[in-house]
C-alpha cells in the first residue's frame, strides 16, 4: 500500500503513485479523512487497500502531495549513521545510536520549496520510518511489525546555525521552516522486494551527490526502533529520519543556493524534488 495526504485527505495511490482514490471516500466514511485517522487504524486500512482497484482512479497531481505524516507526536533523527559520513563530518563512530529531533513544524511535503535560511544550508538524503503501532520497549526481532511504512526524507540542516553553539545542537539547526521534506508516500515494506536493502540517492541540479544503500545503516531500523522504544514511547505516525550517507556538501564545501533542485530517491518508496528559495529580507 502507498497512502499519501492530499490536501490534508488521506490517498490510496497507484504504484506509480499517478493515481488515487480518497481512502474516506473508498472506506464509505469509515477511515479518514486525514492520514493521522488512517495510522491509528493501520492494519484496517491495509484490509481496506487490498481489495481497492487503482488503475483507473483519478489522476493525482504529486506537486499537491503534503507531508505524508503530518502530524507526528515525535519525530527522532539519528546522527552519524553511515560510515562514510562519519569520516567525512571528522568524527569517530559514537557507540550508541546519536539521538536528536526536528521539530514537526519542519516538515512540508515531497515537491515543496526549500526556504534557505542562510549561506551554509546542507543536504542530507534519508531513509524515513514512519511509527504504525504503539511501541514500548520492543525486540529487535519484532521490530518491524511496528513500522507502518518507509518515506523518503530530507534532512535539511543549515551548519552554520548548526555549529554555532558549543558543543553543537542538531535539532534547531535542522528544524527551520520547510527543513524536513518527506514522502511521497507511506510505502509499506510488503510493496519492497528487499526493504533493508535500498538503493538512497541525492542529486543536486542532476549532478550525483550521494549515492549509498540502507544495508550500510550502522544501526538498522529493527535495532533503531528497538533502541528507542526502549525509552520513548513510539505512537503512530512518529517519524525516524535514520541518517545520511556521505556525500553532503559540507564534506564538499558546497552549499545550498536559491534556484537550485534537490533530487532525493529511494529505490521502491519514491522521489522527492525540492527547489531552493532565497528567505524573504
Ligand atoms: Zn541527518
Amino acid at each position: 500500500m502507498r497512502l499519501g495526504n492530499l490536501r490534508g485527505r488521506a490517498v490510496l495511490l497507484s504504484r506509480d503513485m499517478t493515481r488515487g482514490v480518497d481512502l474516506e471516500t473508498a472506506s464509505a466514511g469509515r477511515f479518514g479523512p486525514s492520514v493521522p485517522h488512517a495510522l491509528a487504524n493501520w492494519e484496517a486500512v491495509r484490509e481496506l487497500a487490498a481489495s481497492v482497484e487503482l488503475s483507473g482512479a483519478p489522476a493525482v497531481d504529486p506537486v499537491a502531495l503534503g507531508a505524508c505524516s503530518p502530524a507526528p507526536r515525535a519525530v527522532f533523527a539519528i546522527g552519524l549513521n553511515y560510515r562514510d559520513h562519519a569520516q567525512e563530518a571528522g568524527l569517530p563512530l559514537s557507540p550508541e545510536p546519536i539521538v536528536f529531533t526536528k521539530f514537526p513544524s519542519c516538515l512540508v511535503g515531497p515537491h515543496s520549496d526549500v526556504v534557505l535560511s542562510g549561506d551554509r544550508v546542507d543536504w542530507e538524503a534519508e531513509l524515513v520510518v514512519v511509527v504504525g503501532r504503539r511501541a514500548e520497549n520492543v525486540s529487535e526481532v519484532r521490530a518491524l511489525e511496528f513500522v507502518a511504512g518507509f518515506c523518503a526524507g530530507q534532512d535539511i540542516s543549515d551548519r552554520k546555525l548548526q555549529f554555532a553553539s558549543a558543543p553543537p545542537q542538531f535539532s534547531l539547526g535542522k528544524s527551520c521552516a520547510t527543513f524536513g521534506p518527506i514522502g511521497p508516500a507511506i510505502v509499506t515494506l510488503d510493496e519492497l522486494a528487499h526493504p533493508l536493502d535500498l538503493a538512497i540517492m541525492c542529486d543536486l541540479d542532476g549532478e550525483r551527490m550521494q549515492a549509498s544503500r540502507t544495508s550500510q545503516l550502522i544501526s538498522s531500523v529493527p535495532e533503531l526502533v528497538a533502541y528507542l522504544s526502549r525509552y520513548c514511547e513510539l505512537a503512530p505516525g512518529d517519524l525516524i529520519f535514520t541518517g545520511t550517507p556521505g556525500g553532503v556538501g559540507s564534506g564538499r564545501k558546497r552549499y545550498l543556493k536559491p534556484g537550485e533542485t534537490i533530487r532525493t530517491e529511494i529505490e521502491g518508496v519514491g522521489t522527492l524534488v525540492n527547489r531552493c528559495v532565497a528567505a524573504r529580507a
